[in-house]
């Protein structure tokens, strides 16, 4: 309820100070999540915990801006008769970087499934498609810096193609848990704003694998990712996932650890990837262009 109020007065285009319950202490912390999302923002939204009505105030606010040199990795596979059409594969090598130490004085967020694991399916996917060697549409891989802190290497990314000529774009986030359906499935974020989602089920038809549409709409997971940078230039650009965001103790906590993943599923789900993908990668399926106006 905090969150989805907060989020209507970032989202509003006005500016707010906003004056906080105590009440509300608890969550206010996860309030913060909302600069890390991909909506369209020229609000600036001051948000202020007190149990004091508040009559009379001023506020000073000093920015020091640093510079700090980031880079996205790359890689390119020419595709063989339509070279000038790309299909992305993406995923984000950032996570939160050094915390306050817990019990154990562990204090490094070592984001093993957000999203190393998303990171492991592109370099698998490289590997398997440059083996392959057939791909008719060249295939990117890419695995972005500073998606955590707004998205930035994405929104670099995004200016670095004529997104007219993007077919697709598979964004893989949080893959190292079995989803909502039990192993070997997974769901697509933004279903419904593209055809692409019907081609990845087609084709699965036959592997043992399922995709579905994200079962998590409030949750605004197409928005969240770095799949949202591509899609507001009209690029069908949809996350894939397993994560169960109702669900996952370890997500955006310090024991976001590699043992808490399970691997088998993931290599399964890797691979239901790449399947999925067929068609697109041929040439053979188009998917329809996103409707970037009808997008928040
Ligand atoms: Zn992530």
């Amino acid at each position: 309820m905090l969150l989805n109020n907060a989020y209507r007065y970032v989202t509003s285009g006005k500016n707010y100070i906003v004056w906080v319950d105590t009440a509300h202490a608890k969550n206010f912390n996860s309030l913060s999540r909302l600069k890390g999302e991909r909506f369209k923002s020229n609000s600036s939204v001051i948000l202020v915990l007190t149990a004091e009505p508040v009559t009379d105030f001023s506020f000073t606010i000093h920015n020091t801006i640093t510079e700090k040199k980031l880079k996205n990795v790359v890689g390119i596979l020419p595709g063989k008769s339509k070279k000038e059409e790309y299909v992305i594969f993406s995923g984000h090598y950032d996570h939160l970087g050094i915390g306050k130490p817990n019990a154990d004085g562990d204090s490094i967020y070592n984001g093993a499934n957000d999203d190393a694991a998303g990171t492991t399916a592109v370099i698998m996917l490289s590997k398997y498609f440059s083996k392959l060697k057939n791909n008719e549409r060249t295939i990117v891989f890419a695995a972005f810096t500073a998606e955590e802190s707004g998205g930035f290497g994405s929104q670099y990314f995004s200016k670095q193609f004529d997104p007219v000529k993007v077919m697709a774009m598979f964004n893989i986030e949080m893959i190292g848990t079995e989803s909502k359906w039990g192993r070997n499935s997974a769901y697509i974020t933004g279903y419904e704003k593209t055809d692409m989602g019907k081609m990845l089920e087609k084709n699965l038809q036959g592997t043992g694998f399922t995709f579905h549409p994200d079962p998590y709409p409030e949750q605004q997971l197409f928005y969240r990712s770095d799949n949202a940078t591509l899609a507001r230039l009209g690029v069908p650009a949809h996350t894939i996932s397993t994560s169960k965001m109702d669900s996952e103790p370890f997500y955006h906590t310090l024991d976001d650890e590699v043992e808490t993943l399970d691997i088998k599923n993931m290599a399964e789900i890797i691979k239901a990837i790449a399947l999925s993908s067929k068609s697109i990668i041929s040439g053979e399926d188009t998917p329809s262009r996103v409707d970037a106006s009808q997008l928040r």
